[in-house]
């Protein structure tokens, strides 16, 4: 007996067996990141992610700011925050311009469009950022991840070394203090408060930009090095953007993070990977302050 549909189907599923093996890369734990490389070799390779970055082990450069294309633009439509079991993330929609909003300059030699945003937090009794900046580990982190506009998708991007730029955000909680005015985040922690559950989503009702965002964020004040991505497959693959400037959360937002909870019902506490060696890997600083030395980076850029 022959049915043509049957083997249809089962070819289509031998076909697609590997692909569904190599792109979940849903089956780590923050409990034994130390076991990561048996499975994802990259996380036992070199210039992995996140490390301790401190202000007087870096290269002071004059380099070109970062170019933040449509980040003011509003998106075409509503973001869907979800829990994922390892963060809460969203993807990037597109702006009302139909195409993402998308980074270049600094060290970029290419553009990068913005493809998702997800968080890394500690716990109620220990902070949770996964770069430590001249030695403090803070509250959160914020990760806006780009894809070289030269690869097709992020599974494509995590192939080349040029494939990937992250922006990543510091913040610590006040409890006083100055009004702070960062809306889309405002609205984004307010959607914790339905996520606790393991694949759970949320819908934003209000319109948002990605700037909104970074708020007042000095856009221009950035350390950035040659990295990798901070889970499995922990590819060597990232441009590293770390702002300079932290971000408050207040102490009523922070809290929310820690209702998260993973694919088996626990509490999403400390998803933050351990520090990586710097190994022989320069990290560069932008500020503005710093005088035009341009032979200095021209050099620099061609190392
Ligand atoms: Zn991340």
């Amino acid at each position: 007996m022959h049915f043509p549909a049957f083997d249809d189907f089962y070819q289509r599923l031998l076909f697609l067996l590997p692909f569904a093996a190599n792109f979940r890369s849903t089956d780590f734990d923050y409990k034994s990141p130390e076991r990561w490389p048996e499975k994802y070799p990259h996380c036992g390779g070199s210039e992995q992610s996140p490390i301790a970055i401190s202000r007087h082990k870096v290269i002071s450069l004059s380099l070109p700011p970062l170019v933040f294309a449509l980040y003011d633009e509003f998106f075409d439509e509503l973001v869907t925050v979800k829990n994922s079991g390892h963060t809460v993330e969203f993807q990037v929609p597109t702006t009302i311009y139909g195409v993402r909003p998308y980074v270049t300059g600094g060290l970029l030699q290419d553009c990068y469009d913005a493809e998702a945003v997800h968080f890394h937090w500690g716990s109620p009794e220990s902070k949770g950022s996964e770069h430590v900046l001249n030695g403090r580990r803070h509250d959160l982190e914020m990760h806006i991840v780009h894809r070289n506009t030269k690869y097709l998708n992020l599974q494509e991007a995590f192939r080349y070394r040029d494939g990937v730029t992250v922006l990543a955000v510091l913040f610590k909680v006040v409890r006083s203090g100055p009004i702070f005015y960062q809306p889309g985040l405002t609205e984004i922690f307010h959607s914790l408060l339905h996520l606790g559950n393991f694949n759970a989503t949320y819908t934003v009702q209000e319109r948002l930009t990605l700037g909104s965002l970074l708020g007042s964020l000095d856009r221009g004040n950035f350390y950035t090095y040659k990295g990798s991505l901070t889970t499995p497959p922990c590819s060597p693959v990232v441009q590293w953007h770390v702002f300079g400037e932290v971000l408050p959360i207040s102490h009523q937002d922070l809290p929310k993070f820690w209702n998260i909870r993973d694919e088996r019902g626990r509490p999403l506490l400390k998803n933050f990977r351990p520090l990586q060696s710097q190994e022989n890997r320069a990290i560069f600083h932008r500020q503005h302050t710093v005088p035009l030395q341009q032979e200095h980076l021209q050099e620099l850029i061609w190392l």
